[in-house]
Formats: structure tokens, C-alpha cells, sequence
């Protein structure tokens, strides 16, 4: 018996399955409306409205370059449960395409993390069918 709480994956729909499709080839995508320009984030926003100009057009998909900067973090000091621990800290990063984009930050202890600071995407396999997109800082 274990003391993990198994956690859920992330929900692959048709939506946002190149997204999960691409991350497994250690690529990021966003999408891009095809009427303004604006970059959103396929697996936050669900309905296929440009929120910049309400475009209903499909949206492309296009690589992002997967640089960013720290926009803002949490540190949980106490987790509710010690299966939890690594997936703190959260961080909120502004990609180089506009978006902000949530994930955990990797490589760094937890007082070192400055808003603004430069991170880079880095890819962690979760299993055959997830790979998560995370952060981690640029110059490492
Ligand atoms: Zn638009």
C-alpha cells in the first residue's frame, strides 16, 4: 500500500491535443488568432474565441519559442499532503508571445526566484501519454 495520493492527469481533449501531442516532442504551442495576431494559451482558455478581437476562426497553432519571464510564484511552506511537496513552487511566467502560463519551476531553490527573472521551458515526462511543460531558469 502507498501513502501517494495518485494525482490526475491532465484532461487530453480534442481541444488541446496537439498541445499534448507536441509537448511529448519537447515542443511548446500556443495558439495564434488568425484575424489579430494574439497568442492565448490552448489549455487554460477553452472556447475558441479570440479574447483580443472575438474572432470565432480556428486558430493556428504555432511553436512558441519558450522563453518567459517570472510574472509571479507561490511557495506552499505547508503541504496538505507530502505527495504534494514537489509540485511547489507554482509559478506564473509571461511568455515571450504574451501569454502567462502556469507551471512548476524546477532547478532553483525557492528564495532565489525574482519576478522578472528569465526561465526557459523545460519538459518532464509524466508518463506515456503526458509530458508536462515546466520552468526553469533561463541561464541554467
Ligand atoms: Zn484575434
Amino acid at each position: 500500500m502507498t501513502d501517494q495520493i495518485p494525482k490526475p492527469d491532465p484532461e487530453v481533449t480534442p481541444e488541446n491535443k496537439p498541445y499534448w501531442d507536441a509537448a511529448k516532442n519537447h515542443e511548446l504551442l500556443l495558439k495564434k488568432c488568425v484575424d489579430c495576431g494574439h497568442y492565448r494559451s490552448p489549455i487554460y482558455i477553452t472556447a475558441n474565441i479570440c479574447p483580443n478581437c472575438g474572432s470565432r476562426k480556428p486558430a493556428d497553432w504555432v511553436k512558441a519559442s519558450g522563453r518567459g519571464k517570472v510574472y509571479t510564484w507561490v511557495v506552499m511552506h505547508r503541504v496538505f499532503h507530502p505527495g504534494f511537496e514537489p509540485e511547489y513552487p507554482l509559478v506564473i511566467a509571461e511568455l515571450e508571445e504574451g501569454p502567462r502560463m502556469l507551471a512548476n519551476m524546477r532547478g532553483i531553490p525557492n528564495s532565489e526566484i525574482k519576478a522578472g527573472m528569465p526561465v526557459k521551458v523545460i519538459f518532464e515526462k509524466l508518463n506515456e501519454n503526458i509530458t508536462l511543460p515546466q520552468f526553469a531558469p533561463a541561464d541554467k
